[in-house]
């Protein structure tokens, strides 16, 4: 039975069942429909508290994707059950279970896997008439888009285009970011070859809200690049819910070199040509669960362009650097030895061989590994961190000693003890030989050694070897080095007013920081006035930081601006933004994180709690426990939240 455009239900056979089952099953009708946008699913059977569905491949190859929404006349449990066995695909339920939506759609979560066993799905509907949407992944369709772009519609840097119609007749979107011009590099990104790929979506919004911002990044990146994005290459298949994988007689990936079938294809070949594209990234998911594609890796031809993978390897390190907590990891390149193809040719091989190509690959994305957050937040800030690496890419290969891949190969041998650094570094520096770009390297390097130890200025003496050389340094030597710069003249207690003023000035200006390097001197900044008593200034840096940082360290910014008010004398406000952190902290502690963001974050709960005169011993008591019966909770901070317990004994029951 194949279902789309209409009801399903099934009335219970009296006969079929016995009345014992009513107690706790969702005895009565189940209603499955899939007639919205991205729907996608087949119903097999329907009987009291089970339904068997599957994929709606509509003829494309096997795989795992599916978007429906169930309503249920009786509160209770539903099993949701998949084909057993379905050639070449290994699950068709993701790592943390599938994706759930209680607001028909609007916003998803992962339900986790606790009530997934093997090719099946539970969920324990509360009410009657309960609607619940269910998802192989977090849909992305096209009203996410306008909203996108309607939120930044007062943006003049985010130009929203139509590139071509659909073979349905659909509008297919182009953006375009900053404008051409001498020395502007013209790039382009496309994701949603395969209509499924939600996942990647996000991440793209993150990236494009980066590039359209008037940060001192979003400048530079617009004086580098002008960026071209068409983010539904297979718009038809999105919002019919296709999975648009493997479509015969092939798919909008395979369609590219001579005779496309689709005009999306078509309008992107042209596009490439007319605005004389040299940069190309392409957005994909993987598969769901196979154990190679639970980490972000590269794809694409390793020999062209020239130095096409020496490029990608060093955008992977720089977007590694980035990545926000809880991210999947990598991303690694997997790039390999390939002939061009004539006709059929998927998207990143079309241009690794076209004419003027500096770089071309395609990043996988996972939908949702385990242990990592996959939510609509982190996936932008993988957007992020996405966006960051590129603007600090130079695509540099001309001068002496600047082979990007060995140069990767050298940065890999810093690892074990700080002895080891040393002698890595000593190698170089001793050598009048040695080309620049490893001579800083090796600097930053004993510049983080040297700050461990406590050793504050000669750790600014190698610092600033990077930082005196504008032409060999790359963006990401000047990061590092302006970064720890910064914080080793913050934290000197012997540093002048005007030195700090004139380091952050510079800091705040440069274009190359990545937010965790933000977080980390916005943080010290602020401690430095503070210390000076200049608590408004203060105040102000710890703002900042709070946009720079994650959510994570939400909390424990917050609960600093609150001291900060406390010492300014207002308490009221403190009060008020304690409040916040504490709404803030109870939603991300629910459920409490398995890694050490979980007591981390109990900890900046406990201490939000205590500034509240109004907190009963209760909530404290609650809030301590999630970090004192925490598998991975540090024993300092144990020790800190029982002393601010005072006589509160978190062992009590009330
Ligand atoms: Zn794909």
């Amino acid at each position: 039975m194949k279902i789309k455009n209409l009801f399903v239900y099934a009335a219970l056979a009296s006969g079929m069942l016995g009345s014992s089952l009513h107690a706790d099953a969702a005895v009565g009708e189940i209603k499955i429909r899939s007639d919205f946008p991205g729907g996608n699913v087949v119903v097999q059977k329907i009987e009291a508290g089970k339904v068997q569905i599957a994929p709606d491949l509509r003829g494309g190859g096997a795989w795992f994707y599916w978007y429906f929404e169930a309503e249920v006349v009786q509160a209770g449990k539903v099993d949701f059950v998949f084909p057993e066995k379905m050639p070449g695909i290994t699950s068709l339920i993701g790592m943390q279970g599938p994706a759930l939506s209680l607001d028909c759609g609007k916003s998803w979560a992962w339900a986790g896997s606790e009530n997934v066993k093997d090719n099946m799905f539970s969920y324990d509907f509360e009410k009657v008439g309960q609607k619940v949407r269910f998802a192989v992944t977090f849909p992305y369709l096209q009203s996410d888009l306008e909203a996108f772009i309607k939120e930044n519609a007062g943006n003049k840097h985010l130009r929203s285009e139509i590139l071509t119609k659909s073979i349905k007749g659909r509008n297919v979107e182009m953006f375009q970011i900053g404008e051409p011009g001498p020395g502007v590099k013209a790039m382009l990104m496309t994701a949603r070859h395969h209509a499924c790929e939600s996942m990647v979506s996000f991440v793209l919004e993150g990236l494009i809200k980066s590039a359209v911002s008037d940060t001192p990044a979003g400048v530079k990146f617009r004086e580098k690049y002008v960026l071209y994005v068409v983010p539904f290459v297979d718009k038809d298949g999105v919002e019919e819910g296709d999975q648009g994988k493997d479509r015969k007689p092939h798919d909008h990936n395979r369609d590219y070199g001579k005779d496309s079938i689709f005009p999306e294809v078509d309008a992107i070949e042209s596009l490439a040509d007319s605005k004389k594209i040299q940069l190309f990234l392409d957005f994909h998911c993987p598969t769901l669960r196979m154990d190679i594609h639970q980490s972000m890796y590269f794809v694409g031809t390793k020999q062209t362009p020239a130095h096409n993978e020496a490029f990608v390897e060093e955008f992977a390190i720089l977007i590694n650097k980035g990545l926000p907590p809880k991210n999947p990891g990598g991303p690694r390149v997997m790039l390999q030895k390939r002939e061009p193809m004539e006709k059929g040719s998927n998207c990143n091989r079309y241009f690794s061989y076209k004419e003027g190509m500096i770089m071309a690959a395609t990043l996988e994305v996972p939908y949702a590994p385990l242990k990592t957050v996959m939510d609509v937040d982190n996936c932008r800030k993988i957007g992020e961190a996405i966006f960051n690496a590129w603007v600090k890419m130079d695509f540099n290969q001309t001068n002496p000693g600047e082979d990007r891949a060995k140069f990767m190969e050298f940065q890999k041998r810093f690892k074990g003890s700080p002895a080891n650094w040393e002698s890595v570094a000593g190698e170089i520096l001793n050598d009048d030989k040695s080309p620049a770009l490893y001579r800083i390297e090796a600097s930053n390097k004993m510049g983080y050694i040297r700050a461990r130890q406590n050793k504050y200025q000669e750790a600014a003496d190698f610092y600033l070897v990077a930082l005196k050389d504008a032409v060999n340094a790359t963006p990401d030597q000047k990061a590092t080095a302006l970064t720890q710069m910064s914080v080793i003249v913050c934290k000197d207690p012997g540093s002048t007013l005007e030195k700090v003023e004139k380091q952050l000035a510079e800091f705040l200006d440069f274009a190359y920081s990545s937010p965790s390097q933000q977080t980390e001197v916005l943080g010290v900044a602020s401690a430095f006035y503070e210390n000076k008593q200049n608590y408004e200034k203060a105040l102000q840096f710890a703002q900042k930081q709070l946009l720079a940082g994650t959510k994570y360290d939400t909390g424990r910014i917050l609960n600093k601006i609150a001291d900060l008010y406390d010492l300014m004398q207002q308490k009221d406000k403190a009060i008020e933004v304690r409040k916040e952190s504490v709404a803030h902290l109870r939603k991300n502690l629910n459920p409490v994180p398995v890694g050490i963001f979980g007591p981390m974050m109990a900890f900046d709960l406990v201490n939000a709690l205590n500034g509240i005169p109004s907190s009963s011993a209760e909530e404290k008591r609650e809030a301590a426990n999630m970090a004192l019966n925490h598998k991975v909770c540090p024993q300092n901070i144990k020790d800190a939240i029982l002393k601010s317990l005072g006589d509160i004994d978190p062992g009590k029951k009330d």
